[in-house]
C-alpha cells in the first residue's frame, strides 16, 4: 500500500483553488457599469491599491473586516467625486445611491463569482480519496460558502473554516486553534497547509508549527520572513509532495 507524507491538507481558497482575482475583476466591472462611470485602468489600479492596503491592515490586526468593507468604495468614490470623474449625485442602474450602499451590491455580485484555478477541482477530487482535505479561508462567510458551492468544491471537503465564523483570521494562532479543535486526531507532523499568501497562509502554518506549501504560480519573489517547506508553481506539483 502506498504511504503518504501527510494525512491532513489545509487549503486556502482564494487564488489557490478559486480565481478570486477574476471574480473581483468581474464584480468591479459590473459596479462601475451600473454607476455609469467608465472604469479606466487608472481607477481600477487605484481601487486595487486601496483594497490591498486595507486588507493588509486587517491582517496586521489594526482594523476590523467591517472597516475594510465600509471604507473601500466610499474612499474611491469620494476621490472620484473630488476629481469630478464621478458625479456628486451617484446613480446605480439609473436610481440614486450613496457610495456607502455600494458594498453589498458588490458583495452580491462577487458572491456569484466562482472561477476556478485550472486543475483545482480535479486536484481536490483526487486528493480527498487519500487525504483529509479542509478549507481555511479569510473572508465573508456567506460569500465564501456561496462561491465554494457554485464552483462544486464545497461538498468535497471534510469541513470549511472561514475567518468570519471563527472570529479570528489567518495567520492568527487563534484561527488555527479553532480549526484544530474541529479536526479529529489532528497531528501537526502530518498536516500541510497550502496557500498563495506568505503573510496569511505560510505565516499561519509557521505560527502553529506545521509544514507549508506556497502556491506561487507567478513565481514571485519571497519577500516575507517566513519558512516555506515547499514551493509549487502549478497545483499538479502538489501530487509529488503529499
Ligand atoms: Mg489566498
Amino acid at each position: 500500500m502506498k504511504t503518504y507524507r501527510y494525512s491532513t491538507l489545509l487549503f486556502d481558497a482564494d487564488d489557490t483553488l478559486l480565481d478570486f482575482k477574476a471574480s473581483e475583476r468581474d464584480a468591479l466591472a459590473y459596479l462601475f457599469e451600473q454607476l455609469n462611470i467608465p472604469l479606466t485602468n487608472e481607477i481600477r489600479s487605484y481601487y486595487l491599491d486601496i483594497n490591498h492596503n486595507l486588507w493588509k491592515a486587517f491582517e496586521r490586526g489594526e482594523i476590523s473586516r467591517t472597516d475594510v468593507l465600509h471604507t473601500r468604495f466610499v474612499t474611491v468614490l469620494d476621490t472620484l467625486q473630488k476629481q469630478e470623474i464621478a458625479p456628486l449625485e451617484l446613480t446605480f442602474g439609473g436610481k440614486p445611491i450613496h457610495s456607502s450602499e455600494l458594498e453589498p451590491l458588490y458583495q452580491a455580485k462577487l458572491a456569484m463569482g466562482h472561477n476556478l484555478i485550472p486543475g483545482a477541482k480535479e486536484l481536490i477530487e483526487t486528493l480527498r480519496k487519500t487525504h483529509r482535505v479542509y478549507i481555511v479561508s479569510n473572508g465573508v462567510a456567506t460569500t465564501q460558502q456561496n462561491r465554494l458551492n457554485a464552483s462544486g468544491l464545497y461538498p468535497l471537503f471534510e469541513d470549511i473554516f472561514i475567518s468570519e465564523i471563527t472570529g479570528y483570521q489567518k495567520p492568527q494562532v487563534e484561527f488555527f486553534h479553532y480549526c484544530i479543535d474541529r479536526i479529529p486526531d489532528f497531528s501537526p507532523e502530518t498536516t500541510l497547509i497550502i496557500g498563495d499568501s506568505l503573510t496569511s497562509d505560510i505565516k499561519g502554518g509557521n505560527n502553529i508549527g506545521i509544514d507549508t506549501c506556497w502556491y506561487n504560480p507567478r513565481q514571485e519573489e519571497k519577500n516575507v520572513e517566513v519558512t516555506v517547506t515547499y514551493e509549487i508553481h502549478t497545483l499538479e506539483d502538489l501530487y509529488t509532495i503529499v
